[in-house]
């Protein structure tokens, strides 16, 4: 198993959609035990962890808007269910003996610390793993934006996008068998070709910070961790 790793501290991005399992919805604990484990993986080589988890489990607020509900009520609403999906993964991570902070965009004292930079950076340094949550706190942002937000602020050395396939293709390898990953691909051919790595103001900021996103498959076991170890395939957005 490789145990070398040239990374000091890095932000792992899931969609809450990683979390729920073959289930249509919600929270699948064994899933969810399943990343934890990848996570603590990664976290025995010495690597300083970030995490943000989307919310698409639970609730969208383009789905809410989409049936009538107020545009911001129904954002705060998706960045209420990333708070979930946070405190299943703190729960999971702690339960396998990995300290953890939940740390929340919106305050909510009782279950959450509020986002404090420094005091997030000096988790890090005592090597809990700070799971970021309620997105950037405001509406119209997405959880992908959240991240590279969250990586910039800590000085991550990249951002980990953990997603159901083993990179970046120049079309869906799902629908398409003769579909071509690319090894390496720029910030701003992302955003031309509208290729599906993050959404277009995550890319953008990203860019502009020079901060390298890390597409890889969180289905291969111990796929996190073979790829900080520069094992496996994987895209660089660069
Ligand atoms: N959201 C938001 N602001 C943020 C992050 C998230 O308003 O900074 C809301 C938004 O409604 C979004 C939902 O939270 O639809 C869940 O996040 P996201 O869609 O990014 O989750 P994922 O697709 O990664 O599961």
């Amino acid at each position: 198993e490789p145990s070398q790793t040239t990374f000091k501290r890095v932000l792992l991005k899931i969609s809450g959609e990683a979390l729920m399992g073959d289930q249509g919805y919600g929270l699948h604990p064994p899933t969810v035990e399943r990343i934890a484990r990848e996570v603590q993986s990664v976290h025995q080589m010495g690597v300083e962890i970030c995490m943000v988890i989307g919310g698409g489990n639970i609730f969208r607020g383009l789905a809410g808007s989409a049936q009538g509900m107020e545009r911001t009520t129904a954002d705060y609403m998706g960045m209420l269910a990333t708070v979930m999906n946070a405190l299943a993964m703190q729960s999971s991570l702690e339960s396998l003996g990995v300290f953890t902070r939940v740390i929340s965009a919106i305050r909510m004292d009782e279950v959450a610390e509020p986002y404090i930079r420094r005091r997030a950076v000096r988790h890090l340094e005592k090597k809990r793993v700070c799971i970021f949550a309620a997105g950037t706190g405001n509406p119209y942002f997405t959880t992908d934006t959240a991240a590279t937000l969250r990586a910039n602020e800590m000085a991550c050395e990249a951002i980990f996008k953990g997603t159901k396939v083993d990179g970046v293709y120049d079309k869906d390898p799902v629908k398409f068998p003769d579909a071509k990953r690319y090894d390496r691909v720029s910030y701003d051919d992302c955003l031309a070709k509208h290729l599906k790595v993050m959404d277009a103001s995550a890319i953008a900021l990203a860019r502009d910070n020079s901060l390298p996103i890390i597409v890889f498959s969180l289905d291969e076991p111990g796929g996190f961790r073979g790829i900080l170890a520069g094992q496996g395939t994987y895209t660089t957005v660069h």
